[in-house]
């Protein structure tokens, strides 16, 4: 944060938007801004939103303003109080604080009525008695003009009159509109008499009954802005084309000041959708858990899978704010994760597709305490102790009949290191009458304690293990992508591009004992990152896995 609330010259803003801040600071257009991130509370935050939230929140920081969190709650019948609060959560996990400057579109329901009689009293607005179909038919096209309503020219006095009686609940829901009168032949549509209000009987989540007709977002939204003081109202280009109408607003309204718009593209991922629609249909549809199923690109998903907040800052940081659209790699967010993770995560053991390796030559019932490192690439964080054993779950797919030569892992007559333990050699294995492997019998070097030999013989496999006798059984979940395509959609509905394997739950893993009371994303040595999901408890301990510990799947 700068000490005043100028930009040093010396200091290079980092995108276009900053840029223009700037210049309008150091124009003297305002002295200390102001932004707000203005979510409808129709869902959950998805990344998308991050990407507008850090960069509302952090211009504000950075220059020593302020940012609003603003419910723009103009939409009743789709609007719910758990939405709001599942909003807020997500803002203050992710880092961002608004204090006291929390506003509702709402709140601003008398003052926008008033302004739409002001509007109609200046001949700028009429009551429209065609419903919305025929609006719609009359709109024209981005060639054709459209055609103005047969209602356009009623009087101020009469239009007064009838929006008066639509507040007091005289006609049915739909049956007319407020619209502004503007300019049907624009060859922006969307000043083409747009409508300002509409009659819906919807209770509202903060006013209740009070209102049956309620603003459009278009009405809303500028005049919030201005109520607020915002100076820089941030959004997505998708909002270019509506600034034209928020201006023309702005300057037939009395309003108590003029807040300019900036557009920013949106942030678009593969592999995953980021349409509050289509998130709203993926869980009312039962295609996923509900919002915070960690397959989800919501906040609370990729909280519940584990995603650090950092991680999401970061990468939303990176990507960096363009008016170009294009899609970002998920493997990109994935790697940014993997950084973070990689210094945070404690090193730890489990096993997820279990086979029991037997030491035929350790004896019965004794347990070592041996000595692990917590993390390699974090020198505070220490070591503990695992339980060693003659009985070990290992990883089925470290053991192979007839393994070819550069497979470092488990095969009859191959030495490996069991990880912080001993070196052992396959001796034999055990089948079932299949012929599937059910028990692999080793034999171990007493000497190699630690994970070296006196004469200093070389293994070139290590594999993760953990002591049967003292394992904690776990469920593991595995997630793959949402989607089995980039874009889905692309080539059909896109709801046909789920993935049906986008959950993997395997319900027989054994991890160490040290799990039992998890509360952060711990590394499984070799096999990713791994968080305890909300349904996770010390007797039935259930961890999601965040991501695996490479993109490529391959191992060793
Ligand atoms: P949708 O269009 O999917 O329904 P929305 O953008 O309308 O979502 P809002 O709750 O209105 O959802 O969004 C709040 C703010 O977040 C808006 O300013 C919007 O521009 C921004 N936003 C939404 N999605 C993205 C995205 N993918 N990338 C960047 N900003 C986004
Ligand atoms: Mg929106």
């Amino acid at each position: 944060m700068t000490d005043n609330n100028t930009l040093r010259t010396d200091e290079t803003p980092r995108d276009f938007i900053r840029e223009k801040i700037a210049a309008d600071l150091n124009a003297g257009l305002n002295d200390r801004i102001v932004t707000r991130f203005p979510p409808e509370p129709n869902g959950y935050l998805h990344i998308g939103h991050a990407k507008s939230i850090c960069l509302n929140f952090s211009v504000a920081e950075e220059l020593g303003g302020a940012c609003n969190l603003r419910f723009d709650d103009t939409n009743p019948a789709r609007e719910d109080e758990s939405f709001i609060r599942a909003i807020q959560d997500d803002l203050r996990w992710l880092g961002f604080n608004w204090g006291a400057r929390l506003f509702y579109a709402s709140d601003n329901f008398d003052q926008l009525y008033e302004w739409a009689r002001t509007l109609i009293g200046n001949n700028l607005a009429y009551v429209d008695d065609l419903s919305a179909e025929e609006i719609r038919e009359r709109r024209g096209t981005l060639t054709e003009p459209g055609q103005p309503s047969p209602y356009r020219d009623r009087t101020p006095e009469e239009s007064l009159d009838l929006f008066a009686r639509m507040r007091g609940g005289e006609f049915d829901d739909g049956a007319k509109v407020l619209r502004a009168k503007i300019d049907m032949a624009s060859g922006n549509i969307n000043l083409r008499d747009p409508v300002l209000y509409r009659i819906m009987r919807a209770s509202h989540p903060r006013t209740g009954d009070t209102w049956c007709i309620y603003p459009t977002y278009d009405f809303a939204h500028g005049q919030s802005d201005a109520i607020e003081h915002i100076t820089h109202s941030l959004c997505t280009l998708e909002f270019e084309d509506h600034r034209p109408l928020y201006d023309w607003l702005i300057e037939n309204l009395p309003v108590p000041a003029r807040p300019r718009q900036y557009e920013f593209s949106r942030l678009n991922l593969g592999y995953t959708v980021l349409s509050k629609r289509r998130l709203i249909q993926l869980v009312e549809d039962d295609h996923v858990t509900g919002w915070d199923d960690p397959r989800m690109p919501t906040l609370a998903g990729l909280r519940r899978r584990g995603v650090p907040p950092e991680a999401i800052r970061d990468f939303i940081n990176r990507l960096g704010i363009t008016k170009s659209d294009g899609l970002v790699e998920m493997s990109y967010f994935e790697n940014t994760i993997r950084e973070h993770l990689n210094q945070t995560a404690p090193r730890r053991m489990g096993v997820i597709d279990p086979i029991k390796l037997v030491i035929e030559n350790y004896p019965e019932g004794k347990t070592e305490e041996l000595d692990a490192t917590n993390n390699p690439t974090d020198a505070h964080a220490g070591m503990r102790k695992i339980p060693f054993s003659r009985e070990l779950w290992v990883e089925r797919d470290d053991y192979m009949d007839d393994a070819p030569k550069k497979f470092r892992r488990l095969t009859i007559g191959r030495e490996v290191r069991l990880r912080f333990a001993y070196y052992v050699i396959c001796t034999n294995v055990i089948k079932d009458p299949d012929g599937n492997v059910t028990e692999l019998r080793c034999t171990y070097d007493p000497e190699s304690r630690g994970g070296d030999t006196p004469d200093g013989r070389k293994v070139r496999g290590t594999i993760h293990w953990v002591s049967a006798a003292n394992a904690k059984t776990a469920e593991i979940r595995l997630y793959d992508h949402l989607f089995t395509t980039e874009e889905p959609g692309k080539e059909r509905d896109w709801i046909e591009d789920l993935n049906p394997n986008s959950l993997n739950v395997c319900e027989t893993c054994y991890v160490e004992p040290t799990l039992v009371d998890a509360q952060g994303v711990v590394q499984f040595e070799r096999l990713g990152y791994f968080f305890p999901d909300a349904d996770s408890a010390p007797n039935a301990l259930v961890f999601n896995r965040t991501v695996s510990l490479r993109d490529s799947k391959s191992k060793d």
